[in-house]
């Protein structure tokens, strides 16, 4: 029977509640159990596919082309296993689904309420991983904090699922904080207490508490807080601040947080946790030989979600390459023609991010063009490849007025255009060529060589496409489309033959990048920008650029 684990978290938000939930399923993994993780997200948004970066950070696109959590990127990076829409489920989903029942007559003229008919669909779909027979634990992460007026649906869920079920079957780690107050020199347990005790109000009680802190709990700490809180004295966890995302999960074990979890779900220890992979990832990461910069060109970088997979396949990556990645992070808005230089004066390696919409997109084009005229490794993905043709069509073919028209409307040098099947889209939601597509390399290109096969599948996230019109003519130039949707045509990857690292991809290869498969084409990447930065020296020669 598959036993069922609950993250909630209390206190405040940002706590790393799906670090903790990836980290202990890391575990419970690597001691042999079939886990996955499930994320429950309290918004009214169906998906997180229509929020701005701003709000929620990257949007996560799984291989059934659902646009989700960020935190889902997490599961996979450090699980290695796939998640798909199941994964994730909001109450705007939740509630679209009661509705519609409603509309269709399915309760039979009975008043529809938050309990039962809301609850029971959300048990139902936190059943329903577990039911499909492949997993022994299932981690649902909730969303938001407690207390929340729209968590309180979810509470309520995992209360009676845990009245159904059994203690022995579902079980509840709530992570919170016990800040340290300075002018006190003390650690205080007070805030902990009160999220505890608003959801025992709710009629749940935790079974272990992960407290993050930046100070040691002692003995004495721990057990006031086990007593205060009604869990038992080896349930209360102490999760540091950690120096990387990627060591939590040996903290959690050094902290015995599997163990105390398989004890309390009645289930055999199994073997000892199997991490040598994840050790010698982390050692890497932590004793880097060498050093890069990389400059991120986008419009979200003041934000530190908004790009999150790409910084995590960065991390992969460099541990591959036993490298140091930096990432200066470069505004699209503030870079020009003029400033170029100055802006991108020292980088091993550019990359240029995905996006949406005209703002600051002539300063991802400018950078472009830096990049390509100084050979300096250039990786661009999805709008970042989009922008790669028209910086090719304007400097190189001479189209002065190339765009895409998602960016200008009346172009009449449409090298980017939008895809025939998405003209008549009306509905913005879900409605974008979403997820895994098939992709076939050219063989003796550089992409070839680096995935080492010809037939690849990577995901996607858009509208817009290279339009085939103008494929003559780049790859006369140099520009050649190197990785072709066998149904479509589609161009999904394009090469600069005259560089030594131009290559551009419109899916994103950042959502399959993992600690233990850290992505192809990143490690790639970092290995051309640690060779560029090698021989250029620290210094960068000007004479091909046309801003000198
Ligand atoms: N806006 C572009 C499109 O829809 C690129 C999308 C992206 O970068 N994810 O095609």
């Amino acid at each position: 029977m598959t036993k069922y684990i609950f993250v909630t978290g209390g206190v405040t938000s940002s706590l790393g509640k799906g670090i903790i939930a990836a980290s202990l399923a890391k575990l419970l993994q690597a001691r042999g159990y079939k886990t996955t993780i499930q994320k429950f997200d309290p918004y009214i948004n169906v998906d997180p596919g229509t929020l701005n970066p701003y709000e929620h950070g990257e949007c996560y696109v799984t291989e059934d082309g659902a646009e989700t959590d960020l935190d889902l990127g997490h599961y996979e990076r450090f699980l290695n296993t796939y998640t798909s829409q199941a994964n994730n489920v909001t109450t705007g989903r939740v509630y679209q689904y009661v509705i519609n029942k409603e509309r269709e007559g399915a309760y039979l003229g009975k008043t529809v309420q938050v309990i039962p008919h809301i609850t029971d669909e959300i048990k139902r779909r936190m059943l329903m991983l577990g039911e499909s027979g492949e997993y022994d634990v299932v981690i649902t992460e909730l969303g938001g904090t407690v207390g929340d007026i729209e968590s309180l649906p979810y509470i309520e869920a995992v209360r009676q699922m845990k009245w159904e079920m059994g203690d022995e079957n579902c079980l509840v780690v709530h992570l919170t904080l016990i800040p340290y107050l300075k002018a006190a020199k003390e650690l205080k347990t007070k805030p902990t207490q009160h999220s505890v005790k608003t959801m025992s109000e709710n009629g749940l009680n935790p079974d272990i508490l992960v407290c993050r802190t930046e100070e040691p709990l002692n003995k004495e700490l721990k057990r006031k807080v086990a007593l205060f809180c009604n869990v038992t004295r080896d349930a209360v966890i102490e999760a540091r601040d950690a120096d990387t995302i990627y060591s939590v999960p040996l903290e959690m074990m050094r902290e015995q947080l599997d163990r105390i979890c398989l004890e309390k779900l009645d289930m055999p220890m199994g073997n000892e946790p199997d991490l040598e992979r994840w050790k010698s990832f982390l050692n890497k990461l932590r004793y880097p030989k060498s050093s890069v910069t990389i400059g991120l060109i986008g419009k979200y970088v003041e934000l530190q979600d908004a790009y999150k997979s790409i910084l995590e396949a960065f991390i992969h990556a460099g541990a591959v390459n036993e490298c140091k990645v930096e990432v200066r992070n470069i505004h699209s808005e503030d870079l020009t023609l003029n400033n170029a230089v100055e802006k991108m004066k020292n980088l091993d390696g550019v990359l240029v991010a995905p996006g949406f919409g005209s703002r600051g997109i002539e300063g991802k084009i400018e950078a472009i063009r830096f990049a390509r005229e100084q050979g300096i490794p250039f990786f661009g993905i999805c709008l970042g490849m989009q922008m790669a043709c028209v910086e090719f069509a304007r400097n190189v073919l001479g189209n002065e007025n190339a765009h895409s028209t998602e960016i200008d409307e009346s172009t009449d040098n449409a090298v980017i255009h939008m895809m025939e099947d998405q003209q008549n889209i009306t509905q913005m939601g879900g409605t974008m060529r979403l997820g895994a597509y098939d992709c076939k390399l050219k063989e003796g290109s550089k992409v070839a060589e680096v995935y080492g096969q010809l037939d690849i599948s990577e995901r996607h996230r858009h509208r817009y496409e290279f339009n085939n019109e103008y494929l003559k003519a780049f790859e006369e130039a140099g520009m050649e489309a190197v990785g072709i949707n066998p149904q479509t045509g589609l161009v999904e990857i394009v090469e600069y033959k005259d560089h030594p690292f131009f290559v551009a991809t419109q899916f994103h290869p950042e959502y399959k990048s993992t600690v233990e498969n850290p992505h192809p084409l990143f490690a790639a990447f970092v290995e051309a920008a640690k060779n560029f930065g090698n021989t250029r020296n620290g210094k960068i020669v000007f004479e091909k650029s046309t801003s000198n």
